[in-house]
């Protein structure tokens, strides 16, 4: 069935990296990502660049991949991505790109992340850089956060000709893609600082270190400090938790928490000085990829790791490949489960976790079966840590902090999906702010609608 399979990526066997924080996948070499390139069919109406959020011409890079040009195939995707080895590594390609992809239909899609990836990394390699601007603009605009949306916003700007500065809260770049996905699906100094580097080339100035509300307001910024538009990306970082009894116990953390220590802050790593909790046993709560990088993150610090979901596998939310590589690894999946209680010794440290088991009733708002819960069928799981991977909401601070700026009942800054204009003259928003918790190509698709439509504004301006 030659052409019907794709040429499949080498990985870390599951037994050697369930017990390191290296990369999982080891992407194609030349020969692969050539052979792989071969399968695309060139369509004349390519349907992967519509499931595409950036419209990168796939077909084109494809090509230029078949004939080994590398820096031809960069300079291709580089016309709509600012971060192609990130995307190529988290982006949900089979529920867009490859999930439109014609070879899909009676086979496999072509591997349309894995040869981005492959593109990328070679390009990196290679020392090649984006094309930036030609003619300056001389137009200040600020960009909040430093996340996916906020660096593709920043980066497309700055291809246009405008002063772009972004202003991060935190004392590194990248947002998510640095606090939150584990070093073993994303590594930070060799892949996201690189790309983060290709953006500031383009002549984008980064501040970190500044609380955009606190250190300085938005308002402050347009009034006295010449910023002519303002671009918030400052994402979804404020976690939930279930309010269940004794979710107070130590042992207890949000995955920001979990995450932010581990890859931030690099606790894993024995020479670290920031302290992290190495759990014997640990039960994680949610399904989404969240979860699952807290719980292969809570395995690799040498816990047994239980993910107690309240839904079935079909509903679990997370990347179908993350699920896999988790089973794996050996984290037990709890399914049709919810905790109902956690408890702690005398000292206050968590002891273990009551579930309950449940099933799935009529299809809710959302349109998935919502979950019931089976009355007296109550068990304990003993645990010396429970992580709480529910979901996040934005931080109020930008939008306490700003006159005019409308937010929705779930404190979602309110803007316009086609250009990112929000309630505020010249002021533009995008990504988590916007649509809370979604994914780095979504944020990065809203950051280039709004560097369009900053560039619409300030033009009309003159
Ligand atoms: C653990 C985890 C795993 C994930 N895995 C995937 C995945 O595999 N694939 C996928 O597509 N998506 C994944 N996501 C989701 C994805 O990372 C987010 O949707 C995406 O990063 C959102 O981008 P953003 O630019 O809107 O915000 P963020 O990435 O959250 O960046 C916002 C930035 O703004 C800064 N900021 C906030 N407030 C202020 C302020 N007041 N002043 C200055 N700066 C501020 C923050 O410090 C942060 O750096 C994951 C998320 C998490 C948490």
């Amino acid at each position: 069935m030659d052409g019907f399979v794709r040429v499949p990526v080498r990985e870390q066997d599951a037994k050697v990296r369930a017990t390191n924080f290296e990369e999982v996948c080891l992407g194609y070499n030349k020969e692969e990502a050539e052979k792989e390139a071969q399968r695309c069919l060139n369509c004349k109406n390519p349907q992967c660049v519509q499931g595409c959020p950036v419209s990168i011409d796939i077909p084109a890079f494809i090509s230029q991949v078949k004939t080994g040009d590398v820096e031809g195939a960069y300079q291709t995707i580089s016309k709509s991505s600012a971060l192609p080895a990130v995307c190529g590594r988290v982006c949900p390609q089979e529920s867009q790109c490859e999930g439109k992809c014609i070879r899909g239909i009676k086979g496999d899609a072509v591997s349309i992340g894995k040869l981005e990836r492959y593109v990328a990394d070679t390009a990196r390699e290679l020392g090649i850089k984006p094309e930036g601007a030609k003619e300056k603009k001389g137009k200040k605009v600020a960009v909040i956060g430093s996340g996916p949306s906020g660096l593709t916003c920043a980066g497309d700007l700055a291809k246009m000709g405008y002063d772009v500065t972004i202003f991060e809260a935190l004392h590194e770049a990248g947002g998510v893609l640095v606090y939150g996905i584990p070093e073993f699906r994303l590594p930070k100094t060799a892949v996201v600082k690189k790309e983060i580097e290709n953006v500031k080339s383009l002549g984008v100035k980064l501040e970190t270190d500044v609380v955009i509300g606190k250190s300085v307001t938005i308002d402050e910024l347009m009034e006295k400090e010449g910023f002519e538009a303002v671009f918030i990306g400052s994402g979804a970082g404020l976690p939930r938790f279930m309010n269940i009894p004794g979710e107070q116990a130590m042992g207890v953390f949000s995955a920001n928490e979990f995450l932010t220590r581990s890859n931030l802050m690099k606790a894993f790593d024995e020479n670290s000085r920031t302290p992290i909790m190495r759990p014997k046993k640990c039960v994680v709560v949610g399904g989404g990829n969240v979860a699952m990088d807290a719980a292969r993150t809570a395995l690799r610090l040498g816990a047994e790791v239980h993910v107690v979901y309240r839904r079935g596998e079909e509903e679990l939310p997370a990347r179908k490949e993350e699920v896999g590589h988790a089973k794996e690894e050996g984290i037990i999946f709890d399914l049709l489960t919810n905790p109902v209680e956690i408890h702690a010794d005398e000292n206050g440290w968590v002891t273990g976790i009551t579930c309950i088991r449940m099933e799935l009733g009529e299809p809710d708002e959302s349109g998935r079966r919502s979950p019931v819960e089976i009355p007296g069928s109550e068990f304990d799981i003993e645990c010396d840590a429970v992580i709480m991977s529910l979901g996040t909401s934005p931080n109020p601070l930008i939008s306490s902090t700003t006159e005019g700026l409308e937010i929705n009942r779930k404190k979602c800054i309110v803007a316009q999906e086609d250009n990112g204009q929000t309630s505020k003259p010249g002021v533009f928003a995008g990504g988590d702010a916007v649509t809370g918790a979604a994914t780095v190509i979504l944020a990065m698709g809203a950051g280039k609608a709004a560097a369009k439509g900053i560039d619409e504004y300030l033009s009309s301006k003159q």
